[in-house]
């Protein structure tokens, strides 16, 4: 894995320049130096930035793709996009996404009717919403409020019942009203194909959404027989998330092209979109035989505009508009979280951790020797020698022959070897070899919780680019498993033979090695959890002047103690007092004592959960800060 998979993932977002990994954008920070300036602020811990200019790139490309396929094609529909909230509804990151994408008409989809305020809210006036989910009669009355106010709206219906409620609707807010206004209204078929993988749910019959053909029949004569036909003008399908193949789009475009004509000449005389949903996907991969995607943005967008006008000529009707609803693809790439290793939990196997005797067992010895001697051409000769010294002087232990010191003088030797001739013989990578890694895994601790900043990690094993900020002109040559700082083992990212990472060998007594998670800015924000009360980290966005110099905004710091407990409704009134009561009314202590642990106490609840300094292992060192 060269330069820790950047060409496979980085999409150019990224630059390795000498020791560090740089923004390739403006002046080219790197992600070190703007860490550290944050740090200077005060603020430890995990954070999360976010890089506006990242989301700009991402909706351009995006229309830029499309239209260029649309003047391929001669295509005569138009082409809009708005972004599913789900994926991201952060405030510092939706306000960047509304400030970037002035100009493309881009507007907001809805799955609940807290999103669908958001989108009330932020949508320019003009740009598409679309709500989709299910919706009570409560979300679809916002819908008509919505288009009151002049949103251009449009609700999707997800089945008959829905339907029922927004003719109901419809008549309490119009019947009266001197120029009624209703929403739009679209349609979310039940493809027959299914997406694929882990999300192959969100299609295919047994889909949670969507209408049947029968239910669309229906649902024709219902909108006929309430004059709303005018209103239904979007077909929408949606075939799940991070859709790796190109196929199952294909199919469903073809499906749902058929549908939108079949409508059209029935008498849907208003229907003039088709939505795509989202499904566009990311490569996260680090490794080039684990990619995840096997399309370009160039090949999805000319399949959909090649498709949509083949069906359509053949049918004999206007080619619709395009939409889509991609969240992924427009979110992922802003926002890398940066977090401190706090240890290394090897960091004992080192030569200066050997205790050897003036007079060691002649085994021992021996290992000693092979360790300085090892060299390439003999280095799996001596890899084996140790091997098998290792177990007879683990015999010999068990046998009371040798004592603990030369126990631990084994370990260290034998794992020192080990090292080294996986260093030597990197090339070779055979099996033998893959297996030893494992066994000298370098666990690094760091500050931060997989279940609140990499869900999906968790729940799905998604892969997140790791690159480390630092040394990156160095090659790493620790295995590396990385562990979060919760109490629970599902908290680790563990070495994997196969997509193996390789982390920097560091004395973090002495030295700060902060690791980046990439591509965490779609879906990982909202599903976090609070686990351990470990919550979302600090963040900030960062952007450039016009000097290409970049400037750090918007800061906010994670959630102190006090808050987490309030979230959860705990009286924090009744916490402090009996935090403050206990104290007081402790007979061990002075007066004195008490006033200060009441200080020390307080500071600390306006703090977060997440670890600020580790005790530093030398004397000297006042202790790496977290
Ligand atoms: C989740 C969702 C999307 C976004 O999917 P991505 O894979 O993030 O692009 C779009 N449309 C609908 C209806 C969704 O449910």
């Amino acid at each position: 894995m060269k330069n820790f998979g950047l060409s496979i993932w980085g999409d150019d977002n990224f630059v390795i320049d000498g020791e560090t990994i740089n923004i390739n954008y403006a002046s080219k920070p790197s992600l070190l130096q703007i860490t550290q300036d944050i740090r200077e602020k005060g603020y430890k811990g995990p954070l999360l930035l976010r890089f506006p200019h990242l989301i700009q790139k991402q909706i351009s490309t995006l229309f830029k793709t499309f239209e260029k396929a649309k003047k391929e094609f001669d295509y005569q529909g138009s082409f809009h996009a708005v972004f599913p909230l789900k994926v991201n509804q952060f405030p510092n990151f939706v306000h960047s996404l509304m400030e970037v994408s002035d100009g493309y008409n881009y507007g907001l989809e809805a799955g609940s009717k807290a999103e669908l305020i958001i989108a009330m809210a932020k949508t320019p006036i003009g740009a598409p919403i679309t709500v989709n989910g299910f919706k009570d009669k409560e979300m679809i009355s916002l819908c008509f409020i919505a288009a009151k106010m002049g949103h251009n709206i449009t609700v999707t219906i997800e089945g008959l019942g829905e339907l029922e409620t927004i003719i109901q609707v419809n008549k309490e807010f119009n019947d009266k009203a001197e120029n009624p206004i209703s929403p739009k209204i679209g349609v979310r078929i039940r493809l027959h194909s299914s997406g694929i993988g882990i999300w192959a749910k969100s299609g295919g019959y047994s889909s949670k959404f969507g209408l049947t053909s029968t239910e669309l029949l229906e649902a024709y004569e219902m909108l006929k027989a309430n004059t709303l036909l005018h209103k239904l003008w979007m077909i929408h399908f949606h075939i799940g998330s991070q859709m790796g193949d190109i196929a199952p789009l294909k199919k469903a475009l073809r499906e749902a092209g058929n549908i939108y004509t079949d409508l059209k000449k029935r008498g849907a005389n208003a229907l003039g979109a088709i939505n795509i949903g989202g499904g566009l996907a990311v490569e996260y991969s680090q490794h080039t035989h684990s990619q995840e995607r096997n399309y370009s943005l160039l090949e999805f967008a000319n399949d959909v505009v090649y498709l949509m006008q083949e069906i359509s000529k053949r049918k004999g009707v206007d080619e619709p508009d395009i939409f889509t609803e991609s969240g992924r693809y427009i979110a992922a790439s802003h926002s890398v979280l940066v977090a401190p290793v706090l240890e290394l939990f090897s960091q004992e196997y080192t030569e200066k951790g050997l205790r050897l005797k003036k007079k060691n067992p002649p085994l021992i010895e021996e290992l000693y020797d092979l360790y300085n001697n090892i060299k390439r051409k003999n280095a799996r000769e001596y890899l084996h020698d140790a091997l098998d010294h290792m177990e007879s002087l683990l015999t010999l232990f068990d046998l009371g022959y040798i004592d603990l010191e030369d126990r631990s003088n084994t370990e260290i030797l034998v794992n020192l070897i080990i090292k080294r001739s996986i260093a030597l013989l990197k090339n070779e990578g055979t099996d033998e070899l893959k297996k030893l890694q494992d066994r000298i895994q370098e666990k690094y601790l760091v500050n931060f919780s997989a279940f609140q900043s990499l869900p999906d990690f968790w729940g799905l094993a998604q892969h997140f680019p790791i690159v480390p900020l630092d040394k990156l002109d160095e090659k790493p040559s620790n295995p590396a498993s990385i562990w979060d700082i919760t109490c629970d083992s599902d908290g680790e990212i563990g070495f994997n033979r196969e997509l193996p990472l390789y982390l920097h060998d560091i004395d973090i007594s002495t030295e700060e090695y902060f690791i980046g998670f990439f591509l965490t800015g779609a879906y990982q924000e909202v599903l976090g959890m609070k686990h351990n009360l470990f919550t979302h980290p600090t963040e900030a966005v960062i952007s450039f002047d016009e000097d290409g110099n970049y400037v750090i905004d918007k800061l906010i710091e994670a959630q102190n103690l006090m808050d987490v407990l309030e979230d959860l409704e705990y009286d924090t009134n009744i916490i402090d007092k009996a935090l403050k009561y206990r104290i007081e009314e402790s007979e061990k202590i002075s007066l004195e004592e008490k006033r200060e642990l009441l200080g020390k106490l307080y500071l600390y609840l306006s703090e977060n959960s997440y670890l600020k300094t580790i005790q530093a292992i030398s004397e000297s060192n006042q202790g790496v800060q977290a």
